[in-house]
């Protein structure tokens, strides 16, 4: 089963710039992928329109076979986002915010319950789920952010940039987490601008750059081409 399959994306923005040039990607379930390129190259744009934040301007998108024209409910409901941007409200205790994540999925006041306990338990951020989101130290945040992606338990789970400026010991303890996310049959696509963070996480990566992707491969072919 593919969890992901793209053919020729396009992206023209507003204004004209050419964000995506008809890329076509390919995603199994189960793989840890990375989206890899420098800043400006389509990564936020791609996963964007996967999440149907971003209209696109031509090309098919199917996530687990979901058509993203025809089948957008049942195609949102396979994917958990974790954006760049912490975008819940600093005021809400960090439990709070994982269980009104229910709302917007239709998922049991007493599920939601269970479920952030467990995934809070998971991210290690249990012990801290009656404190207000803004005392948390960034790390903390960005977990806050995947716990209450998982909650309504999709099979995709697409992180942009999830280690952007933090430093490398904060990047290797936020892989360790991906890594037991990854293993319980969670398929993972993040974009980083990190080769040494698709090296160490991902099984398979493409390279995007300018809008085209000049390369998608393994981690270890890659590796041995550079
Ligand atoms: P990346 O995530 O790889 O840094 P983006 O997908 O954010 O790249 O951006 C790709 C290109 O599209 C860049 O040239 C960026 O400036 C442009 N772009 C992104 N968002 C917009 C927008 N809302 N309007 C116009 N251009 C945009
Ligand atoms: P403090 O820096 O005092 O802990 P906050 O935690 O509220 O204050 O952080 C200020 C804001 O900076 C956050 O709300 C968030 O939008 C932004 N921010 C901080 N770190 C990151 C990060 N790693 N990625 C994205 N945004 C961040």
């Amino acid at each position: 089963m593919k969890a992901l399959s793209i053919r020729g994306l396009r992206k023209v923005y507003k204004g004209g710039l050419e964000a995506l040039k008809g890329i076509d990607l390919d995603v199994e379930e189960g793989d840890f992928f990375a989206l890899l390129g420098p800043n400006g190259a389509g990564k936020s744009t791609t996963i964007g329109i996967i999440a149907s934040l971003i209209n696109k301007t031509e090309g098919e998108v199917k996530v687990f076979g979901y058509d993203l024209d025809t089948q957008l409910v049942e195609l949102k409901r396979q994917i958990g986002l974790v954006p760049q941007e912490f975008n819940f409200n600093q005021f809400e205790t960090v439990r709070q915010i994982v269980v009104n994540q229910a709302g917007y999925y239709g998922v049991h006041r007493n599920l939601a319950n269970e479920r952030a306990e467990k995934y809070l338990k998971q991210l290690g951020l249990w012990e801290k789920r009656n404190e207000p989101a803004r005392s948390l130290s960034g790390g903390m945040k960005r977990r806050l952010m995947i716990a209450r992606a998982l909650l309504h338990e999709p099979k995709l789970l697409i992180l942009d940039e999830p280690t952007a400026g933090v430093d490398i010991e904060l990047r290797r303890s936020m892989w360790g987490y991906l890594e037991d996310i990854n293993r319980e049959g969670i398929t993972i696509i993040l974009t980083t601008h990190y080769l040494e963070e698709a090296e160490s996480l991902c099984r398979n990566v493409a390279i995007i750059d300018n809008g085209v992707i000049i390369k998608n491969t393994s981690i270890k072919r890659l590796l041995a081409t550079l």
